[in-house]
């Protein structure tokens, strides 16, 4: 079936010596399960279950190759033996399932964004130029320096390779230190390693052959930006000439291409491409480099579907489809595709909240449909009920479904009510609104999960006490999310005041000037006003924050702020409301309390949260039977928090 289907996918790739069983690679990426350097017990079993799922090869997330390359205080360090005990634990828990494994060593140069004790430390790089993004000045590497920092390489090499893995992998890309070294715009060095393509070459090309010394015959590819997308970023052309010289100099065995650089808020957008993006979009430069090297060639870029990626391949774009966020949704992604099951897959919808999300965050990454994941040790596998119950769950938003789909996974014979005639809850109203469209696939997966968990589904059905009681459930799943919350507010005069929902369903149409009043800083306010503006609507947006978007993970608030400047929408921001009248806006200064004033404006739109909707549930825990509350209806949250209540109550009920 696996060749029907997915005949490129599912084909084996050789890569110098090793051959890796089909062609869907996770790319090294920060996890946040990291303690002192080490591995811990939860990135093996995270790393175990995406080997567990099929996937072909895995590359461990970056390792720092010297004590310079300590750029958080959550990166793991190769600079010492001591490493290799931890990269041994790696192997033995991902090879077994047919997986190839390769480590990623690192240097940061300037990318210097903290240290272990909050303070910053001296950061290194080809040249004293600036980094926009992280607002670092480093220092000039000194030869000696440069010589030392290389020699961290071959040996943080030779410690993976004594640890059984089965090859490495040089981080060039997002304007890292190689990058640095490479990039015209910011080496201004006049010695050896900088003034000529083939001086700024030097440090990747010595460093590679030094490691091609030691660990001949072992695997080693490189990671390149083919394009950093940014005014001072490396350019498309230079990355290319550079793939093309280490392929013929044969120092390298294949080529993992991706786009962006860290270095600034909009080349940094690339590094983890959210849903505003196309799928496979860097396809159309990987398809160059084919022409230019004789090794294998990796691409990343939004991979999120097998379909996606077997074009990529057929096309002959790419050699094999880096989809690391897809196995961090779903780890048996590979499994499924190449059981002809395509459609099982629950597909990642680039919202970047609790992959990217939780690692800028500093916190272990998860995904907010699949909060399994980087919670293997506890919710790897689900434990059979003890006793099969009749379980009601009312509520078909993200919290219901999930609840529902893990307490049936169980062997609970689970039925869900849901008043409105569809499910998916909020996440419907969030997949209405521009750049966000893709988020209502949210709703499909989990309806997806339910159903094939064998949860019977009942739309149009209010659940009240007398409902509960016909069903005589041995217990209860409340999952009854939020309604729109309206401040107390001065208003006077015949004031159109609207909630964001009411704007989403359309009631706004008639009104020429609009104030969104933004409360939370997330894609509501922004996501009603881009609306409204594309409805040629004049759009003020005021926010108590510093700006709109504030509680976005940046790849997706850099987005949707550039949506902003372009559709003109005028921001205010660090004030509350206060209240509105006929035709004016009354905001407040949140520093100065000083009165901020918004004139000729038709309507206001309030995008200011949700309050629970918790009436049965009240009830419910007021009569004695099992109940359980999940997501918005014990307060109002994200989907993250609402699936992740689900995955507990529906693994504990
Ligand atoms: S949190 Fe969003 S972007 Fe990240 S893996 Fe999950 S669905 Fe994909």
């Amino acid at each position: 079936m696996s060749q029907e289907m997915f005949p490129h996918l599912a084909s084996p790739l050789t890569i110098g010596t090793i051959t890796v069983k089909n062609r869907i690679v996770s790319s090294g990426h920060d996890t946040v399960m990291v303690k002192d350097g080490r591995p811990t017990d939860q990135l093996v079993a995270y790393q175990e279950a995406r080997a567990q799922g099929g996937v072909g090869l895995i590359v461990i997330q970056v390792a720092g190759v010297s004590e310079s390359a300590r750029y958080t205080s959550h990166i793991l360090m190769a600079n010492d033996d001591a490493c290799i005990a931890g990269y041994e634990r790696l192997a033995r828990a991902v090879q077994p399932h047919g997986a190839k494994l390769f480590g990623q060593l690192f240097h940061p140069g300037r990318e210097v964004m903290e240290s272990q004790d909050g303070s910053l430390p001296v950061a290194l790089a080809p040249s004293a130029v600036p980094n926009e993004r992280f607002r670092v000045m480093p220092r000039a590497l000194t030869t000696s320096e440069i010589r030392e920092i290389q020699v961290g390489y071959v040996a943080a090499s030779r410690r993976m390779a004594k640890a059984g893995l089965d090859g490495v992998e040089i981080v060039a890309s997002h304007g890292y230190l190689p990058s640095q070294f490479l990039n015209p715009l910011i080496n201004h060095r006049n010695d050896g390693y900088g003034g000529t393509p083939e001086n700024r070459l030097r440090f990747l090309a010595e460093t590679l052959e030094m490691m091609r010394g030691e660990l001949s015959p072992g695997v080693i590819g490189i990671r390149i930006s083919l394009g950093e997308r940014d005014p001072n970023g490396l350019s498309e052309q230079i990355a290319m000439e550079v793939l093309e010289a280490l392929s013929k100099q044969k120092l390298v065995d294949y080529v993992s291409v991706t786009a962006g650089t860290s270095a600034s808020l909009g080349g940094s957008d690339h590094i983890v491409p959210d849903m505003r993006w196309a799928n496979g979009y860097v396809s159309q430069v990987s398809r160059q480099v084919k022409g230019l090297v004789d090794v294998p060639v990796m691409i990343a870029g939004r991979i999120n579907q097998p379909q996606d990626a077997e074009r990529i391949l057929e096309r002959q774009d790419a050699d094999a489809c880096v989809m690391t966020r897809a196995l961090i949704c779903d780890p048996q992604l590979p499994t499924l595709a190449f059981a002809g099951t395509p459609d099982k897959i629950r597909a990642c919808v680039g919202c970047n909240q609790a992959c990217i999300g939780h690692f800028h965050a500093g916190y272990p990454i998860s995904c907010i449909q699949h909060p399994e994941t980087g919670r293997e040790l506890k919710f790897g596998k689900r434990m059979p009920a003890a006793k099969t119950k009749r379980v009601l769950v009312v509520g078909g938003g993200p919290g219901g479904l999930k609840a529902a789909a893990v307490a049936a996974d169980r062997g609970h014979r689970v039925t869900l009510v849901e008043a409105e005639s569809q499910l998916g809850g909020q996440v419907l109203l969030a997949g209405r609104l521009p750049s966000r469209e893709e988020f209502a696939v949210v709703a499909e997966n989990l309806i997806k999960e339910a159903a094939q968990s064998g949860v019977t589904t009942k739309t149009r059905t209010t659940a009240d006490m007398a409902l509960v009681n016909s069903l005589s459930p041995d217990a209860v799943i409340v999952a009854t999310g939020a309604t729109p919350y309206w401040p107390p507010m001065t208003t006077m005069g015949s004031p159109t005041v609207i909630d964001a929902w009411a704007a989403i369903a359309g009631e706004a149409k008639t009104y020429q000037k609009v104030v969104v009043i933004d409360w939370r800083a997330d894609w509501v306010g922004i996501g009603v006003a881009q609306l409204l503006a594309a409805q040629g609507k004049r759009v003020t947006l005021a926010t108590p924050g510093y700006a709109p978007g504030e509680m976005l993970q940046q790849y997706v608030r850099d987005g949707l702020l550039a949506n902003l400047h372009r559709q003109q929408i005028e921001i205010i921001p660090l004030a509350r409301l206060y209240g509105v009248d006929d035709d004016t806006v009354y905001l407040q200064h949140v520093l100065t309390e000083e009165p901020v004033l918004v004139e000729g404006v038709s309507c206001t739109v309030l995008a200011t949260g949700c309050q629970s909707r918790d009436e049965l549930l009240s009830e419910l825990q007021a009569s004695g039977i099992p109940t359980y509350g999940v997501g918005d209806c014990m307060a109002p949250r994200t989907v993250e928090e609402a699936v992740l209540e689900g995955l507990i109550v529906g693994a504990s009920v």
